[in-house]
């Protein structure tokens, strides 16, 4: 099941300026960069309407967890709660539904990386409840992306690689404090955003992403079974870099419906 508790991201409220570089497929243009208005991640296709932001009540929430089917034991089902930064409340929330009876079995939190590592201490405080109340959180996705800054920043994500592997650090110091209240790990089910190949890959970047890859051996827990390649969709940031770079440069990119194929040049 989905709880609606909060509309938009607030990473895509804000306009910001934004430097993109230049595909490394761009022989000689290494370097170059588009300097253009974004809000939110390049990526995102819904940042857009994202933007939009407000939260929802507290009856409202507890209203339609109280409206979820129950499993044979009489607990509600799973549910992902829809926020994109849920710690902050999520104590008040738990103590909400405890106080009115209803038996949650599970929470999945799709966060980002960064508000993860700022909730931490709300997110403890959340735990701790869940033991009492027999409660699981899964933290089902972060959108970790990539583990190069370059690329990162090309990705207007907002945080750098050092805040993703904070995040991977509490994830499995979580799971030492709270072994069954706390799920993070592909093996508990979860899916962290991995972007793969991507326009600005180098042999470089390559190379220093496979060694934090076995420094913090991400392989075993963080990383999913497959990357997802970069989809530029019209409507995101990256839409307006790529036709901004094919304007400058006389080059076009394929199209394959509502997404710009960058790794292909030529109608
Ligand atoms: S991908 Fe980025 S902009 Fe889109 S919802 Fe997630 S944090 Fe917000």
């Amino acid at each position: 099941g989905q709880v609606l508790q909060h509309i938009g991201c607030p990473h895509a409220a804000r306009e910001r300026m934004a430097e993109i570089g230049y595909p490394v497929s761009l022989a000689g243009k290494n370097g170059q960069t588009v300097r253009l208005p974004l809000k939110g991640c390049s990526f995102c296709d819904v940042a857009v309407d994202k933007g939009f932001y407000g939260a929802l009540d507290m009856e409202t929430v507890v209203s339609q967890i109280h409206c979820l089917p129950e499993l044979t034991d009489g607990r509600k089902i799973p549910f992902e709660l829809i926020n994109e930064n849920p710690l902050p409340g999520l104590p008040r929330l738990l103590n909400e539904i405890k106080g009115r009876g209803i038996r949650p079995s599970q929470i999945n939190l799709i966060l980002r990386a960064d508000w993860f590592v700022t909730g931490e201490k709300y997110l403890r405080q959340a735990l701790g409840l869940a033991q009492n109340m027999g409660v699981y959180i899964l933290l089902s996705s972060v959108g970790l992306e990539s583990f190069d800054d370059g690329i990162l920043r090309n990705l207007n994500k907002g945080l750098n690689v050092d805040a993703n592997l904070s995040a991977v650090r509490l994830m499995r110091q979580l799971k030492e404090d709270f072994p069954k209240e706390w799920g993070y790990a592909r093996a508990d089910g979860a899916i962290h955003g991995f972007i793969h190949p991507t326009p600005w890959d180098t042999q470089v970047i390559s190379a220093n992403t496979q060694k934090t890859f076995g420094a913090y051996a991400l392989p075993a827990d963080i990383l999913p079974a497959h990357s997802t390649p970069l989809i530029i969709h019209h409507a995101s940031g990256l839409g307006d870099w790529i036709r901004e770079v094919e304007k400058r440069e006389k080059v076009r990119y394929k199209r394959y419906g509502s997404v710009i194929g960058w790794w292909q040049e030529g109608e």
